[in-house]
């Protein structure tokens, strides 16, 4: 089916991992499908200068970014006020500028598609827009979403806080939740973002379908209860679309020419890229332990190293793109970066990595286990240290250890405790090194990337889901009046 006269419009939220599943997602609409789509971006006042990836050009000018005006939410948060919280009070402050902006596209919008964050845009967008089809986007994965829209009955059905059971929590036809991987927002329930979170599991039978980024050899049990389970049907009667996985394309950005002439002279797979996200720090005794755990291990790598933080583990989520980079050095162990001499690139605050994960030396990836970062990293055949820091991605190192089997993680929880160097020098030559343990993450790396590309071809899962998707708002656009393409 044709879907080339299609305008759908995007509602992203600021955080740079938000962000760019959103522009993949956009690309690839208009790029395979030749959709129009426009880009509707929430932005925050005095939000520091975002990475390159950003002015990236895109396909015939079929999508357009509009930039709302930016909100200043300062004056109603303090230290305390926590990261979702602050995210669904942005949203509200741009609620009347982002209606205004979609009625006055040009042509009328045939779809919205609303982020994680934007998970209220029904609500603003009633009236006008009640005819337009309207999707909900999650870039995360879908046992993830499961427990998101599961939450509300959750609260209903357990009492106290869930970090303190003894029991896993079930989800209906899905893998049970360990107490202590439940995301951030439901770690304390008198904190106001966990109302906030609810909102999610409240909010997405407003909508006529999900989108997840992820794809059904990665995910079959918890696609399948989607599908199928009796339970599920009576909570949410909507379809969901297992999409992805939504990665860009490597070569989009060039990384510095010192980084990659180092890369092209060692040998294949040697190579532990050590990253934590847009937004993870480490603490001070946490970075010192890490520091010397790489350098016992006499592995190769490239760390982007960010300044500690003696506060919370996703404290740079708003702020990464600042110039600081002159600070992170001296936060290492004093000597650490003669000692580590040629097996070490240190690169400070941020770096292209999709473009470094994808270079042929790389063959171990530290990650926070972010679901963009774990998607890249599976899709380059990668195996993991799982070292989850916040949001969701306790749940994320889980999914990458025992389910997927991609993946090793260190004995204590990160962010809570520290992990010792012995601990870290262990689990980089359990990943890097040549043995049992390392080739069979590797080939299980290895066979994920093959069903994640497969996915997306032409006549694949994900790329099939995405035309049904298309189909039925074409089915949806032939109802409405017709109104002329620009
Ligand atoms: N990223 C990057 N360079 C960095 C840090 C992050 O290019 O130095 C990109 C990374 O490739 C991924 C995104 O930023 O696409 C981070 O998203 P993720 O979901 O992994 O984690 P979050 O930052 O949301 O915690």
């Amino acid at each position: 089916m044709d879907h080339r006269n299609l305008h759908i419009v995007v509602v992203s939220t600021p955080g740079i991992g938000h962000v760019i599943p959103v522009l993949v997602l956009a690309k690839r609409l208009a790029t395979l499908h030749g959709v129009r789509v426009t880009i509707v971006r929430v932005t925050v006042a005095g939000a520091p200068p975002e990475p390159k990836l950003f002015t990236v050009p895109y396909p015939d000018d079929l999508v357009r970014i509009l930039q709302l005006p930016p909100v200043d939410i300062s004056h109603v948060v303090d230290e305390s006020t926590q990261i979702v919280t602050r995210l669904f009070m942005m949203f509200r402050a741009a609620a009347s500028s982002l209606r205004s902006a979609i009625s006055a596209l040009e042509p009328r919008p045939d779809a919205i598609v609303a982020d994680l964050f934007s998970v209220e845009t029904p609500g603003i967008c009633t009236g006008e827009f009640d005819d337009i089809p309207k999707f909900y986007f999650i870039a995360s994965n879908a046992w993830f979403s499961a427990l998101a829209i599961y939450s509300p009955i959750l609260d209903r059905e357990i009492a106290g806080e869930y970090a303190d059971l003894h029991e896993k929590l079930a989800i209906p036809g899905c893998v049970s939740v360990a107490p202590e991987d439940v995301p951030d927002p439901m770690l304390d329930r008198n904190d106001e973002q966990y109302g906030e979170y609810l909102k999610i599991g409240r909010s997405i039978p407003l909508f006529d379908g999900i989108l997840i980024s992820t794809w059904e050899e990665l995910e079959k049990e918890t696609l399948k209860a989607f599908r199928e389970n009796e339970t599920w049907k009576s909570i949410i009667d909507i379809p969901v679309y297992p999409i992805g996985p939504l990665t860009r394309p490597a070569g989009e950005l060039k990384p510095s020419s010192e980084l990659f002439s180092w890369l092209d002279k060692q040998p294949d797979d040697s190579v532990l890229f050590v990253s934590f996200g847009s937004g993870g720090v480490l603490s001070p005794e946490q970075t010192t332990e890490l520091a010397w755990g790489l350098e016992l291990s006499r592995q190769r790598f490239v760390w982007v190293v960010r300044p500690p933080t003696s506060g919370r583990a996703d404290d740079e989520f708003f702020t990464v793109g600042g110039e600081r980079s002159q600070e992170t050095l001296a936060h290492l162990p004093e000597g650490f970066v003669a000692r580590t001499g040629e097996r070490a690139i240190l690169i400070p605050m941020w770096a292209e990595q999709l473009e470094i994960l994808s270079h042929p030396a790389v063959g171990g990836f530290l990650s926070h286990c972010g679901w963009n970062s774990t998607l890249e990293s599976i899709t380059n055949g990668i195996p993991m240290i799982a070292w989850p820091l916040y949001a969701e991605q306790r749940m994320n190192a889980t999914l990458l250890t025992d389910q997927l089997s991609v993946a090793v993680r260190p004995a204590v929880l990160p962010a809570k405790k520290v992990v010792s160097r012995e601990e870290v020098a262990r689990l980089v030559r359990s990943v890097m090194e040549d043995d049992e343990t390392g080739r069979r993450m590797r080939e299980r790396a290895q066979q994920l990337k093959i069903t994640g590309a497969e996915a997306l071809i032409n006549g694949g899962s994900s790329h099939k889901s995405l035309s049904q998707l298309l189909s039925k708002i074409t089915a949806s656009k032939k109802k409405q009046p017709t109104t002329p393409l620009l």
